[in-house]
């Protein structure tokens, strides 16, 4: 059976066909980008080629640490060469784990070790994917997830990685303590209660006080959820978007730049039996949104119209599932992205004006920009910290050019009031960073207690932190 979509892509390349065959050759030409260049596997020093997800960021450490419990890791930290970055997926797009110096992966250090009621004890290499059923085996989930489940536990809490639903916070959120351990090797374990400050500071902490080695997690029941997806004229989504988010547990959507479209998407409680989802189409509708650009890229109305044509009149899909089968999916298709956490009476406002501009100025934009809404927290350097965020996320193919996300979209969300994700592109620093964070001195003088020769800090840090 040709599903919706399908047909949506297969619809696309015919036309795409036609035109190409009618002298439209140089907008394709013009547009899809050759693959970017591959830095060397190994360095003229013989170091190996660490590189991020997106393959913006790269370093050739002189050393790597994998240790299988603290005592290796303490050890090896006290004698480790500068600058000591951990990573957990590498799924960060800024430089945050790029170094030089000594890469450290708690990969071996995965697993739910002990529970003290609904609260579990996790160990931070643990990939979110594999906490799922780990939790589930005790009836138990994590209360949301991001759209992935690649990343680490200790790498989602360190940059606010968070889904969407009005109620539910971001992971850091249900963090009730953690263990790290310092660059001089001394274990610390903290909470509400013990070593506050370095609970307040740690639960969102970029890498840069020390490495996470264990979390205290809250959890909550396992709970069927009812997935629906739908696709509807943006205005439509624009004005039911304020009452989709009081109404769902979770809800989002995904406005689409030249068509005039939006993806909504909303999961609920539901006792309902399991419903597999269809096979996801995503990489094809991302597929198509591309053809249309390389085919149409030359008229926003021809682009517009083509694309209603296609895609209007889809079909909702719904898949039932527990949640943490269904909140995140997969992402094949690379891409770079900036997102900014927005107060919400200005996310919906600020949304129409980036969309708005990548129209009139970047006709090579084909990624969905992502819109979402967290629950406040309370860690200072959370993003979320003060009250809800509403989000906006854009993207760009990882072969196309993101500057415009510096240049066009950066000032709009900023004049919007966001604090940008930490683990996205941004060009905050120093004081205009601390500017949005209540607690930033605090931050600084608890990193300083903890790393006082700044052994934690890679140039990307240095110049985040002003520290130079
Ligand atoms: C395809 C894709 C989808 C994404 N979807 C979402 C989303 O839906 N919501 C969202 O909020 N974000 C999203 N992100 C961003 C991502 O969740 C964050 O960048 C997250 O930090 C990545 O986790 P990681 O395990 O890869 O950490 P890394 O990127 O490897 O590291 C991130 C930070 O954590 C630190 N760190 C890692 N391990 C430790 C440790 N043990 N101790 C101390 N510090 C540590 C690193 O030093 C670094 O500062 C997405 C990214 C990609 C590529």
């Amino acid at each position: 059976m040709v599903t919706r979509r399908k047909a949506m892509v297969l619809g696309a390349a015919g036309v795409g066909g036609v035109v190409l065959a009618t002298g439209g050759a140089a907008v394709v030409a013009n547009l899809d980008k050759p693959e970017p260049p591959s830095p060397a596997a190994v360095n003229g020093q013989g170091r190996m080629l660490w590189r991020n997800w997106s393959g913006i960021q790269t370093a050739y450490p002189a050393q790597r640490l994998a240790p299988g419990d603290e005592a290796e890791l303490a050890a090896g930290l006290k004698t480790a060469v500068g600058p000591i970055r951990a990573v957990g997926a590498g799924h960060s797009f800024t430089a945050l784990a790029a170094t030089n110096g000594t890469l450290v992966s708690l990969d071996g250090l995965a697993g739910v070790v002990d529970w003290e009621g609904d609260t579990a004890v996790v160990r931070a290499g643990t990939r979110l994917g594999a906490l799922g059923p780990a939790l589930a085996a005790k009836g138990r989930a994590m209360a949301n997830l991001p759209d992935i489940n690649k990343q680490s536990v200790a790498g989602a809490i360190s940059t606010a990685t968070h889904g969407t639903g009005i109620g539910l916070p971001a992971i850091h959120g249900d963090v009730m303590a953690l263990t790290l351990v310092t660059a001089d090797g001394e274990t610390v374990e903290c909470d509400a209660g013990r070593r506050p400050e370095v609970f307040d500071a740690a639960r969102v902490s970029l890498g840069a006080l020390g490495i996470i080695t264990q979390v205290k997690l809250r959890t909550t029941a396992n709970r069927r959820l009812r997935r629906r997806v739908w696709i509807e004229p943006f205005e439509e989504t624009l004005g039911k978007a304020e009452d989709r988010w009081k109404a769902h547990r979770n809800y989002e959507f995904y406005a689409i730049p030249f068509t005039g479209l939006a993806a909504n998407i909303t999961h609920d409680e539901t006792d309902e039996p399991a419903l597999a989802p269809p096979p996801s189409q995503d990489d094809a509708f991302l597929e198509a949104l591309k053809m249309l650009r390389n085919t149409f890229g030359w008229s926003n109305g021809v682009r517009r119209s083509v694309a209603g044509l296609l895609l209007g009149g889809t079909e909702p899909e719904t898949a039932v599932d527990e949640g943490w089968k269904l909140l995140s999916t997969e992402r094949p298709v690379r891409f770079n992205e900036m997102e900014y956490h927005l107060p919400p009476e200005t996310q919906l406002a600020a949304l129409k004006e980036v969309q708005a501009v990548i129209e009139k100025e970047r006709r090579d934009v084909f990624f969905p920009i992502e819109v979402r809404r967290i629950a406040a927290d309370d860690a200072w350097l959370s993003p979320f910290g003060g009250g809800p965020r509403g989000s906006v996320a854009i993207h760009a193919w990882y072969k196309d050019d993101y500057a415009f996300f510096f240049e066009l979209i950066e000032p709009i969300l900023q004049r919007a009031g966001g604090r940008p994700h930490w683990g996205k592109l941004h060009s905050l620093k120093g004081q205009r960073l601390g500017a949005l964070y209540p607690r930033w001195k605090d931050f600084l003088e608890v990193r300083r207690a903890l790393d006082p020769k700044g052994r934690m800090l890679n140039p990307y840090l240095t110049g985040l932190f002003d520290l130079a």
